[in-house]
């Protein structure tokens, strides 16, 4: 068994982007600028934000952090979102979801510019990545493809088994890993809450990515020996021991599940770390105008 370690992948990833940085300002370029968007006080969202513009500063990139209160009206935050698109400064856009019950996130990942689209949200990117034309790549899927291709990971003529169908990990891991590409080439089962035998499609899974956003979900018994086994869930379970009071744990029960892998993510440490990378690229794609981060 083999940790995907992506902590160390995505600093590979970083210092490879600080030395491209390093040589726009050299050549007196524009240097990449990353507006985020944060709704309200979600504990994990301010973590999630806060680790992205942290991220940017580490490589040389600006950022800004529009932080709004919960009560924001939805017009009030589309205005905003609009002066980032009119700003020429600004290269990426990336609002933290989940938002507020009372906006209308479809009409928020609407109203962002696709070229500046660095989450690959908006619908024209989306259909771009689904008709494989080059375009922004949602970072959690296009973190894993990154993944993949540093371990060297073989995926041609595998199955997939993906659990989780939402916008923005399950259906684009699954259009990613069914490409005709380089990893890629499998062949993908898509499941979701309505599928029936989820154990037993597991079991025949070569690949296993997990992402429900339910604790230790998948278990030894739902796991083929030597699967590859890739976890994107990120949950909170209340831990006494520690000051925050939580820990983080995946949606594979890890302990047990890893001896029968060939390689996994650990949780934190793996996918986590790989979507922020993923981010940071698309984020410099966006900034010298070319999306041709397709995997
Ligand atoms: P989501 O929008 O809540 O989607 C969860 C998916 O899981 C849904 O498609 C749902 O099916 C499916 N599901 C729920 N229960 C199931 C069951 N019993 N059997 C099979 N499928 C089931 O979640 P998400 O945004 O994709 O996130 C998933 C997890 O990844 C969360 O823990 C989230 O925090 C984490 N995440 C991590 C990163 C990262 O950077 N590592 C990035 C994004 C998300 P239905 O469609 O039928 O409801």
């Amino acid at each position: 068994m083999q940790i995907l370690d992506g902590k160390l992948v995505s600093k590979a990833i970083k210092d490879q982007i600080a030395v491209q940085v390093a040589e726009l300002k050299a050549q007196g370029k524009k240097i990449p600028h990353l507006a985020a968007i944060l709704v309200g006080n979600d504990g994990a969202s301010e973590t999630y934000v806060a680790s992205k513009v942290k991220s940017c500063a580490e490589i040389g990139y600006n950022s800004t952090l529009l932080r709004f209160d919960s009560q924001i009206s939805e017009k009030h935050l589309l205005d905003n979102i609009n002066m980032l698109n009119e700003n020429p400064d600004i290269d990426g856009i990336l609002v933290q979801l989940p938002l507020p019950k009372h906006i209308n996130e479809e009409l928020v990942i609407n109203t962002i510019d696709p070229s500046k689209d660095v989450d690959g949200f908006h619908p024209m990117n989306v259909g771009k990545m689904v008709s494989g034309l080059p375009t922004f790549i949602p970072a959690t899927p296009y973190g894993i493809m990154l993944m993949l291709e540093h371990y060297n990971i073989d995926t041609k003529g595998k199955h997939a088994v993906v659990i989780g169908r939402s916008h923005i990990v399950g259906t684009p891991m699954s259009i990613l890993l069914s490409r005709n590409s380089n990893p890629g080439n499998c062949t993908v089962t898509l499941t979701h809450s309505h599928t029936k035998n989820l154990k037993e499609l597991c079991l025949q899974a070569d690949i296993v990515v997990a992402a429900i956003g339910k604790p230790e979900f998948v278990t030894a018994d739902m796991v083929k020996e030597g699967a590859i086994v890739i976890d994107v869930g990120i949950n909170r379970i209340p831990d006494a021991s520690k000051k925050s009071g939580f820990r983080l744990v995946g949606d594979v029960k890890f302990d047990e599940v890893s001896p029968r892998s060939s390689y996994i993510t650990p949780v934190p440490g793996g996918v986590g770390p790989m979507t922020i990378a993923a981010l940071l690229k698309n984020t410099y794609h966006a900034a010298i105008g070319q999306k041709g981060n397709q995997n």
